[in-house]
């Protein structure tokens, strides 16, 4: 019936005006910011960098490939790639970003850094109150500002942040694996060099 939707609508607005005096469930309207809705995992706003460990320098997981940077549709994100390496939370030498600032007046929040990352060092935040009269300098995030731990991370997006820990925990895994066995294979072709001259020299004898 022509005009059905509109009755429907109408009819359930009525229901929550009437309703709302008699019970609280039908009171649909929250009173901000003294009442909250609960924020829902899926939520995003803004990106983040995280980093592992006590120590956000040491433990911040971008290697500053730049690869978000060319990613990025409005071009908010600006890097400066280290000169020099330094031991990341692991201890294995890494570049890291000198500078890495996102202009948060210019992101839209597409998450297309997140999708492109493939160093889990970029991820959306929930934070919304982010107001301020500093137009240009209050939002133009640094690294600092910008960095925020993996538990942070664990706390906000729960489900995709085990997912995340699980797969970098298989990689760490398979390059242990893999540097065990060069090890290993370096250790025995060592030890069968060193093994051949004491032959040849007891032939000749
Ligand atoms: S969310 Fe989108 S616009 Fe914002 S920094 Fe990431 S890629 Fe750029
Ligand atoms: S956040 Fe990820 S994609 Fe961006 S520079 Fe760092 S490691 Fe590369």
């Amino acid at each position: 019936m022509l005009g059905e939707g509109i009755l429907k609508g109408l009819a359930e607005t009525a229901r929550n005006f009437l309703g709302s005096y008699v019970g609280k469930d039908r009171l649909t309207t929250v009173q901000y910011p003294e009442e909250r809705l609960p924020q829902i995992e899926a939520a995003r706003n803004f990106p983040f960098l995280v980093y592992d460990g006590p120590d956000w320098q040491q433990g911040m997981r971008c290697v500053s490939c730049l690869i978000c940077e060319k990613e990025c549709p409005p071009k908010c994100i600006s890097i400066e790639k280290s000169k020099d390496k330094k031991p990341d939370a692991t201890g294995k030498p890494q570049f890291y970003p000198a500078v890495f600032n996102i202009d948060v007046s210019v992101c839209m929040s597409c998450q297309i850094c997140v999708e492109v990352c493939p160093f889990e060092a970029i991820k959306m935040d929930v934070e919304f109150e982010l107001s301020t009269d500093d137009r240009f300098g209050g939002l133009l995030w640094n690294k600092e500002r910008l960095a925020r731990s993996n538990e942070y991370y664990r706390q906000i997006h729960p489900t995709e942040a085990a997912a995340v820990d699980a797969h970098l925990a298989e990689d760490r895994a398979k390059l242990e694996a893999k540097s065990k066995a060069a090890a290993e294979a370096k250790s025995s072709a060592t030890a069968m060099v060193s093994a051949q001259p004491a032959s040849g020299v007891a032939a000749e004898k």
